[in-house]
């Protein structure tokens, strides 16, 4: 199939068209009648999403999510490029496991599927992975985490930075120090104080991103850091970058909204690893993402069953679906408040988590002969979140009743219409 897309709008702000064939943007200015005429008149077309966060359960946890539905989920919001993280069941730390997920991603055919490395066997934080094998296999991983759990060992660290290295891969790191967390439910402040929960300080991220920067400039090798939520992290990274560090980080969409002052009601949709923090760390973190700190939003979305989520807080598990609002949350955020403009999401969504995944075919400037990786979000309409109408098998978004600005309305992956009419 072939598409003229008509009056769209591009992230610098000019409009124009763009015809797709054969998978690629083949630009024109006039009609071609075998072209099926989209008209974007005041609509934003954006390169197609890149989320280099997610977490798709499968295999082994397909109750809460599969590939086939997160994909589905995720060209909903706009993405067509999404990572799965490699806390499956088993364990994505073999190249046969890597290899699965990636074609598991090739069957369900709506956007692209990377499977991201464990650092270590059963993410046992102590044992390298076959991190050789998953970089040569069919899935070519080149990012590598143990998300979910913080590679704690230095030496370990260390020696994946080192690794990683001999093919351009970067390993992403879950910066938690494990016994300043030990069975912490919240953020650390006044409000775990009065909520008599117990409290995850700060410190205990930072030290990890801290330790981690120095361990990338002594090996010179490339640093992710996933999910910063503190203003002392982004000052870190800040110090690091300034130094010549090859460090990279992400903010998930969650972090740059809400704060820890939602707990207050034990509601444990907002039960969230790393947790929610302080207005101060908000605006920390927004200020990051504006100036180019924070190179890039991943949306962290981690799907749990209702019978994971819907129980005491101390019980209930960590974490957030967010696909499918994450790019209304940072136009919510970051655009309606005048710090970013549409280039600069094209780049914090699209362009920057493409470089650092290494994901040739995605986040390229549409030109012609790029591949025709595009989302179309009206970014006038507003919608209100309604988690039962959600693609996602699981439900707990914490937007749920949320009235959210911009709405996707295409997504094509490779030329291909995978969602919208
Ligand atoms: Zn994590």
């Amino acid at each position: 199939m072939s598409y003229l897309l008509r009056n769209a709008t591009f992230p610098n702000g000019k409009t124009g068209e763009i015809a797709i064939q054969d998978g690629l943007i083949v630009a024109v200015s006039s009609l071609e009648p075998s072209h099926k005429v989209i008209d974007l008149a005041g609509k934003q077309v954006l390169p197609g999403l890149v989320d280099l966060h997610t977490h798709l359960r499968e295999p082994g946890f397909e109750e809460s999510e599969t590939v086939a539905t997160g994909s589905l989920s995720a060209v909903r919001g706009g993405f067509t490029a999404i990572s799965a993280m490699a806390n499956t069941s088993p364990v994505a730390d073999t190249a046969g496991v890597v290899e699965q997920i990636f074609r598991l991603g090739q069957a369900a055919g709506l956007c692209d599927v990377f499977p991201i490395g464990a650092v270590t066997q059963g993410l046992n934080g102590q044992t390298l992975s076959e991190i050789g094998a998953m970089a040569d296999s069919a899935a070519q991983v080149r990012v590598f985490s143990d998300d979910g759990k913080c590679v704690f060992d230095p030496l370990i660290m260390r020696r994946a930075l080192e690794y990683v290295k001999k093919f351009d891969g970067v390993i992403a790191q879950h910066a938690q120090e494990p016994t300043l967390t030990k069975d912490s439910q919240m953020n650390e402040g006044v409000i775990s104080a009065q909520l008599g929960l117990k409290g995850w300080p700060a410190v205990a991220e930072e030290a990890i991103i801290a330790r981690d920067v120095l361990l990338a400039e002594h090996t010179d090798s490339r640093l992710h850091i996933c999910h910063l939520t503190t203003a002392g992290g982004v000052e870190i990274i800040r110090w690091a970058k300034a130094r010549g560090i090859k460090v990279t980080a992400e903010v998930t969409p969650h972090h740059l909204l809400l704060t820890d002052d939602y707990v207050k009601n034990y509601d444990p949709v907002y039960k969230v690893n790393p947790p929610l923090r302080r207005e101060i760390d908000v605006l920390a973190l927004r200020a990051g993402l504006a100036d180019g700190t924070i190179d890039i939003v991943a949306t962290d979305h981690a799907p749990h069953s209702s019978e994971s989520k819907d129980c005491e807080w101390a019980e209930a598990s960590f974490g957030m679906v967010g696909l499918e609002t994450a790019l209304s949350i940072v136009i919510k955020t970051m655009v309606q408040s005048g710090a970013m403009d549409y280039e600069s999401v094209a780049d914090r969504l699209s362009v920057a988590p493409a470089r650092i995944g290494r994901y040739e075919n995605h986040g390229q400037p549409l030109e012609i002969g790029k591949p025709a990786n595009i989302t179309v979000v009206d970014t006038v309409a507003k919608w209100i979140v309604d988690r039962d109408l959600m693609s996602s098998r699981s439900k707990n978004t914490p937007f749920h009743g949320f009235e959210l600005p911009g709405v996707v309305t295409h997504t094509f992956f490779n030329g291909k219409l995978v969602y919208g009419e």
